[in-house]
């Protein structure tokens, strides 16, 4: 169990109980304002040797969790002996096998940020001997530039779809083109597009993810009908929304500083996805997954469920300014989850105890709510 393999920073959330291959290492691009996951950090493609090297390690460690499984009197059964093994692992590629034996096993995620920048028939390669190696594993994804997408021809992703790979997950942001050039996001409106639709008719499923509260004070409105527009072209199996945070080690970091970029405000960001979600003309899952939003419960699949999405908003609009403060307080620290935990009273008399150390007798100030969201990145 002292084996370990590499394994990238990040994963989408929706990734949690997968095994984590890492196919590249870091961001090809790296140059997004708003992002510090790979920055100061090389992109590298591995060899198929090193990436096949470290599928036949998870295996073993794999096999090793089996073992101790019969010896424990188990008879094979995984699950016991995985969830000792992840509570208390030797090493993270030990916690990330034996959490992805615990759920099952099912499914791959090739780590990091653009793995499809790999040439096709390696890709392939590595995909296929995953899933020799693991016969359980259903489902194979990955992240991808939108850029990169459009410039494989449509055979080589429908290759990759026929030998095993599910999605790709893909980071759109903002649909407006002022704003995907201010953030040095490399693509544009038209290329997300491009990149978007020829995953789309390649069979694979897509993921498409968008940053709320992105276009900032200034450019929200713009930010929210165009990122709409190019979703409702691209029409992706999901449009996963995560919230814009901030820490120091993002360049966006210092145009707030120097007054360049204004923040907008929870509520503001409310708007641009009523907004978002008015405009989008497609038949897409939206998901909201992702612990820096404000509201998880505006989730649904369109457009059957834009009206119970929007009511979500309306029914954070109506509460009280003080109950609009306690929520986002309570969210931001982990106490909340969805709107109806405000309605425990348990929670919420912690949640008022400490909006009232937070804010020292005056309303809690924006800075105080974005250091408490920091945590999440
Ligand atoms: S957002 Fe994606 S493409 Fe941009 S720098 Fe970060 S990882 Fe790279």
């Amino acid at each position: 169990m002292a084996y370990s393999f590499e394994l990238g920073p990040i994963r989408p959330p929706s990734e949690a109980y997968s095994l984590l291959i890492r196919a590249t290492m870091n961001c090809p691009w790296n140059r997004c304002k708003f992002c510090h996951i790979y920055k100061g950090k090389k992109f590298q493609l591995r060899s198929l040797e090193e990436i096949k090297q470290d599928i036949k390690t998870a295996k073993v460690i794999q096999d090793e969790i089996k073992e101790l499984s019969w010896k424990s009197g188990y008879g094979g059964r995984v699950k016991e002996i995985a969830g000792k093994v992840f509570s208390n692992p030797p090493n993270q590629a030990a916690h990330n096998v034996a959490l992805w034996l615990y759920a099952g096993g099912e499914s791959a995620f090739l780590q990091d940020s653009n793995t499809l920048i790999m040439r096709t028939n390696e890709l392939a390669e590595v995909i296929r001997f995953l899933k020799e190696t693991f016969p359980s594993i259903k489902r194979i994804t990955s992240y991808a530039r939108s850029k990169t997408a459009a410039k494989k021809k449509p055979e080589e992703l429908t290759e990759l779809h026929q030998v095993g790979l599910s999605r790709l997950h893909i980071g759109l942001e903002s649909g407006y083109d002022r704003l995907l050039q201010y953030m040095d996001k490399g693509v544009t409106a038209a290329g997300h597009i491009a990149g978007g639709r020829r995953v789309v008719e390649s069979g694979i499923s897509l993921c498409e993810y968008v940053v709320l509260g992105l276009g900032g004070r200034e450019m929200w409105r713009e930010h929210a009908t165009q990122t709409a527009k190019v979703l409702s072209e691209i029409n992706p199996d999901f449009i996963r929304v995560r919230t814009l945070t901030i820490n120091n080690k993002m360049p966006l970091y210092n145009e707030i500083e120097n007054g360049d970029f204004i923040r907008a405000t929870d509520e503001e960001i409310l708007e641009e996805e009523r907004l978002l979600i008015e405009h989008l003309d497609c038949h897409s899952n939206y998901v909201s997954d992702h612990i820096t939003n404000l509201l998880q419960e505006i989730e649904g699949k369109l457009p059957e469920d834009k009206e119970k999405m929007l009511a979500a908003i309306d029914r954070f609009q109506a509460l009280t300014p003080e109950e609009r403060t306690n929520f986002r307080i309570g969210r931001r620290v982990g106490i909340y989850s969805q709107l109806d935990d405000l309605y425990d009273l348990h929670r919420r008399e912690m949640v008022e105890r400490l909006v009232q150390r937070l804010s020292q007798g005056n309303e809690v100030d924006e800075k105080t709510i974005h250091a408490l969201m920091e945590r999440f990145i």
